[in-house]
C-alpha cells in the first residue's frame, strides 16, 4: 500500500491507545521494557486493508486519507489496543473432565488422577473416539469463544490422540478450523504429551523413536513447533532432550512444558537447544531465570499460566516478578485444555498474574500480546499497534489500562477488529 491509500477502516478518540509498542524490534520485551511501553492519550488507529497503517495521537491523524467510504468508529472513553494473543491451548479435545473436579476438590492431586488413568488419559480416549466432524465442531465453538475475549490468535497444540492417525487428525483439524473462520490458529505438534498405554511396556523413549519416525515426517509444513511434557509421569529430562535435538534436526521450532510440577531441569535443557518458549515455570528458580535469560540472550520466553495452579488448587506458582527483574522475557496464556484449566478468560489471567506472580498491569498486558507472540514467532506480524502489522484490534468497555485486571473476572471487550475486519 502507498503512504496516501484512503484509510478503510479509522478508530478514533480512544481515551488510550496502548501501543505495546517502543521496546527493541529484534527480541521480546523484557525486564524494564514489559512495562515500559508507550501509550497515547486521546488517540487513533487507521488501517488499510487486513493492516495497520498509522497509529497515533488525534491531533496527527492525516484527514486527506478519510473518505466517505472509510468505516469510522468512535472509541471515547474507552482503550484502543491489540487483539489478545493466546500462545498456548489444547483447543482440539473430545468430552471434558468435569467428572474429575470433585475427584480434585476432594484432594486427589493431578499425578494421583492420571496414575489412576484419568486425567489426559481419559480425554485422550474421548478423543480418539470422536469423528473428525465433532472434533472440528468443538474446535470452531472454543474459537468463538476466544474470539468474544478478544483473542484475535491462538496457539494450538496437539496431543490428546498419542497414535499416529489421531494426532494427524488433530493437527489436520487446528488448520481446518483457522481456515473457517477468522481467529488465526497456529498448531503445535505435542505428540509427547504423555506415553500411551500402547507403550507402557515399551517405556518413553521408544514412544518418542515412534514419533520421530512415524510421526513427524508427516508434519513438515503442518506445525510450526515440536512441544513435550517434561515431569514425572510423563517424559523424563533426558527423553525429552533427545526428542527436541531430534525435532529440532527435523528443522521444527521447539517449545518445552517443564517445571510445572517438579523442578528438573527441563525449561534450562529446552532454551539450550534454542527452544522459543519455556511453558508453565511455576518450579523454575530465579537463579535458573536469570541463566536462561543470558544465555538465550532474551530470546526464550518464559510462558506463565497462571490459571492453572489456580485449578489445581497448588500454592506455588511461577515467580514472574522475579523473572522479569532477572531479564527473563515473560508471556501469559490460559494453558486452555479440559484437565488444568477449562478457562478461555485471558483478562482473568493478567489479574491473577497481577495478584499471584507480582506483575503490574501493563506488564501482564504486554506479557498476553507482545510477548505471546514472540513465543509463537509471530511478533512481525501481531501483538502491538505498529504499521505494517495485521489490523487485529480491541475496543474495550474501560478507559484505562488500570481498569484491566481490577475488574475480576469480566470480560473487558467491547469491539473486534480481526485483519481490519469487525467481527
Ligand atoms: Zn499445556
Amino acid at each position: 500500500m502507498p503512504d496516501s491509500a484512503p484509510y478503510t477502516l479509522l478508530i478514533q478518540h480512544a481515551a488510550q491507545v496502548l501501543t505495546l509498542a517502543g521496546g527493541p524490534a529484534t527480541r521480546p520485551l523484557a525486564g524494564p521494557d514489559l512495562g515500559g511501553w508507550c501509550i497515547i492519550d486521546n488517540g487513533f488507529v487507521a488501517c488499510t486493508g487486513d493492516k495497520i497503517a498509522a497509529v497515533g495521537p488525534m491531533s496527527e491523524l492525516d484527514q486527506t486519507r478519510i473518505t466517505p467510504a472509510t468505516q469510522r468508529i468512535d472509541a471515547t472513553g474507552r482503550v484502543l489496543m491489540p487483539g489478545l494473543v493466546e500462545c498456548h491451548t489444547h483447543l482440539i479435545f473430545g468430552g471434558n473432565r468435569a467428572h474429575e473436579f470433585e475427584r480434585k476438590l476432594r484432594g486427589e492431586s493431578y499425578l494421583d488422577i492420571l496414575a489412576s488413568g484419568g486425567g489426559i488419559l481419559s480425554t485422550v480416549r474421548a478423543t480418539r473416539a470422536a469423528s473428525e466432524e465433532e472434533l472440528l465442531a468443538n474446535a470452531l465453538h472454543h474459537l468463538a469463544g476466544f474470539r468474544r475475549y478478544g483473542i484475535t490468535t491462538v496457539e494450538a497444540k496437539s496431543g490428546y490422540g498419542l497414535d499416529r492417525d489421531t494426532e494427524l487428525r488433530l493437527v489436520r483439524v487446528a488448520r481446518q478450523a483457522g481456515r473457517q473462520q477468522a481467529v488465526r490458529v497456529v498448531p503445535t505438534f505435542l505428540g509427547a504429551h504423555v506415553v500411551p498405554p500402547e507403550f507402557k511396556d515399551a517405556g518413553p523413549r521408544a514412544y518418542v523413536d515412534f514419533l520421530l519416525r512415524e510421526v513427524l515426517p508427516e508434519l513438515r509444513g503442518e506445525a510450526g513447533f515440536v512441544d513435550v511434557f517434561c515431569e514425572q509421569g510423563a517424559f523424563p529430562l533426558d527423553v525429552a532432550r533427545y526428542y527436541l535435538e531430534q525435532a529440532h534436526h527435523m528443522g521444527f521450532g521447539l517449545k518445552i512444558h517443564a517445571e510445572q510440577l517438579h523442578d528438573l531441569g527441563g525449561c534450562e535443557m529446552a532454551a539450550g537447544l534454542g527452544a522459543v518458549s519455556v511453558d508453565h515455570c511455576d518450579y523454575l528458580t530465579p537463579a535458573a531465570a536469570a541463566r536462561i535469560a543470558q544465555h538465550t540472550q532474551g530470546r526464550t520466553v518464559a510462558v506463565l499460566l497462571p490459571l492453572v495452579p489456580l485449578f489445581l488448587r497448588q500454592e506455588q506458582y511461577a515467580p514472574g516478578r522475579a523473572f522479569i527483574d532477572s531479564g527473563l522475557p515473560v508471556a501469559l496464556s490460559t494453558d486452555f485444555n479440559p484437565g488444568s484449566c477449562p478457562s478461555k478468560n485471558l483478562w482473568l489471567a493478567q489479574s491473577v498474574a497481577c495478584l499471584k506472580m507480582g506483575l503490574t498491569p501493563k506488564e501482564a498486558l504486554a506479557a498476553a500480546t507482545l510477548n505471546a507472540a514472540w513465543a509463537i514467532d509471530l511478533a512481525a506480524d501481531c501483538g502491538s499497534l505498529e504499521p505494517g502489522k495485521r489490523a487485529d484490534l480491541l475496543v474495550l468497555n474501560v478507559p484505562s489500562v488500570a481498569e484491566i485486571p481490577y475488574w475480576l473476572g469480566e470480560n473487558p471487550v467491547h469491539e473486534v477488529f480481526i485483519g481490519g475486519v469487525m467481527q
